[in-house]
């Protein structure tokens, strides 16, 4: 049977990431979260000196970066040079060095083969912003999950606090905005939906709704396709 590929995209906290994770746990297949190989880049980026607002300067360096994926216990762990750099690419402000750097179409070219390599091993649920357009063009099941900007904000604050790294509602709203703006509107891999992806705003579900109703619209897109998924 061919790999199944299912891919997520979406803006910040729509809870792609929690969700994935869950849903590639019940499926017995691997969950991939592509942000964290951008948020590798900025926080390579940051650690060189190079400001955000001028992140087309870290291109030189790329032939310096190394970076593998690696999953340890189901759980997936970047490695940058050789040191798995954990929750640190986390940070609030490595969000927005992930942002600045993703928006370099050498950057782009750079994690392409890494993103692809994974799927064409193993069957994926794979999140990102450019997933069902650019990196999983063929995949079977493509969802592009969405929330109101206020819950959004309020999840990402929850998320950010229980790491241990808490930022204000305030900060982190107008922050995500910005950031969304920017994966939207620019040129390169826009984060908008795939012309067949299926549209869905979870702002009023909680997270067990939210993965009940996605393996809900993913079985139904299978059937509809005769897809095994197992
Ligand atoms: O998903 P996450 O918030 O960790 O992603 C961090 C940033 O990486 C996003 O704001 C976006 O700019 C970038 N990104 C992207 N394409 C992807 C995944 C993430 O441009 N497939």
């Amino acid at each position: 049977m061919d790999h199944i590929q299912i891919a997520i995209d979406g803006p910040s906290g729509a809870g792609k990431s929690t969700v994935s994770k869950a849903i590639a746990k019940a499926m017995g297949i691997v969950y991939v979260d592509t942000g964290a190989l951008y948020r590798t880049v900025g926080y390579f980026a940051r650690e060189q000196g190079i400001a955000v607002d001028n992140a087309t300067a870290v291109v030189p360096y790329l032939d310096r970066i190394r970076i593998e994926v690696r999953y340890e216990d189901g759980v997936q762990c970047v490695y940058l040079n050789g040191e798995n750099l954990g929750d640190r690419i986390r940070q609030n402000e490595i969000s927005m060095y992930a942002s600045a750097v993703s928006s370099i179409p050498e950057v782009r070219a750079f994690l392409l083969d890494t993103q692809k390599k994974i799927a064409a091993e193993n069957s994926v649920i794979m999140d990102g912003r450019d997933i069902g357009t650019v990196i999983l063009p063929d995949a079977q099941v493509k969802v592009f999950m969405t929330a109101s900007n206020e819950a959004r904000a309020r999840r990402r604050c929850k998320e950010l606090a229980e790491k241990g790294m808490p930022a204000s509602y305030e900060e982190i709203l107008s922050d995500m905005n910005r950031r969304d703006e920017a994966d939207r509107t620019r040129a390169i891999a826009p984060a908008i939906p795939a012309a067949d992806a299926i549209i869905f705003d979870n702002s009023d579900l909680d997270f067990d709704a939210t993965v009940a109703e996605l393996i809900r619209l993913i079985e139904a897109v299978a059937q509809e396709k005769g897809i095994l998924l197992s």
